[in-house]
């Protein structure tokens, strides 16, 4: 049999019996993954691709690091499974390390996946203001455009109707502002890039009423949407003014993405809770987090019997996922990949924003650290979206020269403008040039 065979007969298989997430079925779009290595998959036809997505923007040391699978198999061999009702080393570790990457006063909550990282942000936030006193407390805000998760009270919290619709009624208690999208301008500084409309909203809805504010750093799957310097700052003195906690969710910001250790760390706040997952292991195993400031975790150990955080997930903080965890972030430390991203990706935005400058497709370039976004344009005055078919031209071309680049946005409703990127921080520097090249001449593939 040839590759080709083999792949097709793959194919045909995957067709009777995978369900594939957010796609209708392509097969000759379809990857069939075979190895990885570096920032580079093999697929089972032998074709190579740069992967520039780090898989759904999570593979944060790259592809194939023998330590991870050591660290894991060493784990399993040790100790399989203990769950988080009792303890075991792997997590403690974990917590410890965690806690003194955000500056020693969190307690760390394991779970499975940044949606669970996300609910169980809810139900803390609502219990700890429950015990407060507050029973009022139950309404959360978070932005238009952003994703949170997928299960329906993270779904409640993302702010893109089209994922959402079909699924209705979700959690109840959600309500969304626009985000501060510098690029169209939805807000201003004059208002104070939209944290005015939170304070607004707080007021207007009852202010006793709010539970939280839930936000990424920078938005991400919504387009790359990079905050003017004070806006957290702002967010984070009317959450305090209102009693509300703010949800910092770092799923995919997180672990060096935006080239601080987390995202919000460029913006000067002290979140209440963080929410983490994706680089956290860098995608070997899944597991997510929720750290939480202690004087909230506090909340929670009184004597009453009904004190407790009632929630628990049997895989949650699994030994063999914080042993690779803990590997996963010695690496990075050990290269200095937090670093690596802010300095290789501020040099790939300067050269992008360069080199594209002068196209009339091209809206914006923006990002932190290796995470960037081309925003493509109709027309540069209005800043209608570029026509789907277009966009997907050019990461069809990109997909041609072997570059696996994504595609977000949000913009209007479904859709998806914005090129991404958000490549390894470990990947290699003549790969961010293939990158660079391969992207620029994609974008002048569609024309001028
Ligand atoms: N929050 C953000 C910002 C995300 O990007 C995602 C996933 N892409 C999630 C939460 C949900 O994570 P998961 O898919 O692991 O549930």
């Amino acid at each position: 049999m040839t590759k080709a065979d083999v792949k097709n007969e793959m194919l045909e298989k995957d067709e009777k019996y995978v369900w594939h997430s957010m796609k209708p079925y392509k097969p000759d779009a379809t990857m069939v993954a075979k190895s990885a290595k570096g920032s580079w998959i093999t697929d089972v036809d032998g074709q190579r691709y740069l992967d520039a997505m780090s898989g759904l923007w999570c593979v944060n040391v790259g592809y194939g690091r023998e330590e991870l699978a050591e660290a894991a198999y060493q784990q399993m061999k040790d100790l399989s499974y203990m769950p988080l009702t009792q303890s075991h080393e792997a997590a403690i570790k974990l917590g410890e390390k965690i806690n003194q990457m955000l500056g020693d006063d969190y307690v760390v909550f394991f779970s499975n996946s940044g949606s669970e990282a996300n609910e169980a942000a809810f139900k803390m936030v609502r219990q700890y203001h429950q015990q407060k006193g507050d029973h009022y407390r139950t309404k959360f805000i978070s932005r238009y455009r952003a994703y949170h998760g997928s299960s329906t009270s993270a779904l409640a919290a993302t702010g893109q109707a089209q994922r959402k619709y079909k699924y209705e009624p979700l959690g109840p208690g959600f309500l969304h502002v626009a985000p501060p999208d510098e690029y169209r301008n939805n807000h201003s500084e004059a208002d104070r890039w939209g944290a005015e409309e939170i304070d607004q909203v707080m007021t207007w809805e009852y202010s006793e009423s709010i539970a939280g504010v839930i936000m990424e750093p920078i938005i991400t799957g919504g387009g790359v949407i990079v905050p003017p310097e004070q806006y957290m700052k702002e967010v984070k003195e009317i959450c305090e003014h209102h009693g509300a906690l703010m949800i910092v969710d770092e799923v995919i910001c997180g672990f060096g993405r935006t080239g601080k250790p987390f995202g919000y760390m460029n913006y000067g706040v002290k979140p209440d809770i963080i929410t983490m997952a994706k680089g956290i292991t860098s995608a070997y195993l899944p597991l997510s987090a929720t750290a939480v400031k202690r004087e909230i975790y506090e909340t929670f150990c009184g004597d009453d019997t009904y004190d407790f955080f009632r929630h628990i997930n049997t895989f949650g903080g699994h030994p063999a996922a914080c042993a690779v965890a803990l590997k996963n972030i010695e690496i990075m430390e050990k290269e200095n990949l937090f670093d690596r991203s802010r300095d290789l990706g501020e040099a790939l935005k300067n050269d992008l924003g360069n080199r594209l400058q002068g196209h009339d497709n091209v809206g914006d370039v923006r990002g932190k650290g290796l995470l960037i976004g081309i925003e493509m344009v109709e027309d540069k005055q209005t800043k209608e979206p570029l026509a789907a078919d277009q966009v997907n031209r050019i990461i069809g071309f990109c997909k041609d020269k072997g570059i696996i680049i994504g595609k977000n946005g949000m913009t209007v409703a479904g859709f998806n403008n914005v090129l991404t990127l958000a490549p390894p921080l470990s990947i290699e520097e003549e790969d961010i040039k293939l990158l660079l090249d391969t992207v620029v001449e994609a974008i002048h593939s569609i024309g001028s």
